[in-house]
């Protein structure tokens, strides 16, 4: 996986026992450079973890190519890909398993806490159904499949409450227009700001084709560390917020203790510290939006 991401892809396997390796990023996306991955791979190995960065796909044929010659399993962070896609196939869809997050900083929330795990695999349907059953069959006895349920695995309670899932109902409903809303932003901040990508004062994100985003983040790289905390400290003077993101996990002590970066970091720590994100949510209306824009213009003159 990737070191560049939000600790929780990290946790989900080392929690059950799995030591961590990590890889550079593409600098163009912030998302797993494919052409490394090949050479992390021992005789150990058993997934590979594709973070969707911002919404924008990694290369998931080449990655789907390399697990399937070395039979890996492919487990995608789509904790921030509801509504995108990969040369049309949505995210979350395309290796063995899609995780997604409803957490509030997502697309769609299921008002703080939630999420959604996607099976594509047949044969990790029922053990699926057991983990979430607290580790009991009681899905096969409600299916008449068995007698009595009992406990045959581990599990645990992950189920959403009917509040959290009737305030997410409510946001799914509503998915192509919270899309659009989002996307339109995305395209006034690129639009607005591509003078200073002309001027070669900031870089702005880069979608590959074939990747259909759904604006999750919109962020800006700038020079380096040094003019990023001066630019988020004239942008907090002038009341608005934007924050840096993920410090990559293998300069983290956890991430030290349990995970190991294999290749070089040509490009994880530099980029992580360039990146900065624009004030982003649904509903955020043109002249807000325009006020940023101007603060940045000003803070480059
Ligand atoms: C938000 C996020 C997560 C964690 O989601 P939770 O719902 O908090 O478990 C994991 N990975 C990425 C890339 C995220 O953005």
């Amino acid at each position: 996986m990737p070191s560049y991401t939000f600790v929780s892809t990290a946790n989900a396997f080392v929690l059950r026992g799995a030591k961590v390796v990590f890889v550079d990023i593409r600098p163009d996306t912030m998302n797993i450079d494919e052409n490394v991955i090949e050479a992390a791979i021992t005789k150990k190995t058993r997934a590979i973890v594709p973070v969707h960065y911002a919404g924008v796909s990694c290369e998931m044929d080449i990655i789907m190519e390399i697990a399937s010659r070395h039979n890996l399993y492919v487990i995608e962070d789509a904790a921030q890909g509801m509504m995108s896609s990969y040369n049309g196939k949505a995210l979350g869809t395309i290796g063995h398993f899609g995780a997604f997050s409803f957490h509030e900083t997502k697309n769609y929330t299921s008002g703080g806490e939630g999420g959604l795990l996607i099976i594509n695999d047949e044969g990790f349907k029922e053990r699926a159904d057991i983990i979430r059953e607290k580790g009991t069959n009681r899905s096969l006895f409600f299916r008449g499949m068995v007698d009595k349920y009992q406990w045959v695995d581990i599990g645990s309670s992950y189920l959403p409450s009917e509040l959290q899932a009737a305030y997410l109902w409510g946001q799914l409903e509503f998915a192509e227009e919270i899309n659009e809303n989002r996307l339109s932003i995305w395209k006034r901040y690129y639009k607005g700001l591509l003078s200073l990508q002309d001027t070669r004062k900031l870089s702005l994100p880069i979608i590959p084709s074939g990747c259909c985003h759904n604006a999750h983040m919109f962020y800006i790289k700038v020079a380096n560390l040094e003019e990023r905390s001066s630019l988020i400290a004239y942008l907090k003077d002038n009341d608005i917020m934007a924050a840096f993101h993920y410090v990559p996990l293998h300069t983290s002590s956890a991430g030290l203790k349990y995970a190991e970066f294999i290749g070089k970091d040509r490009y994880t720590t530099i980029e992580s510290e360039r990146l900065l994100r624009l004030p982003m949510w649904y509903g955020l209306n043109e002249v807000k939006q325009q006020y940023v824009i101007d603060m940045i213009k000003e803070f480059y003159q």
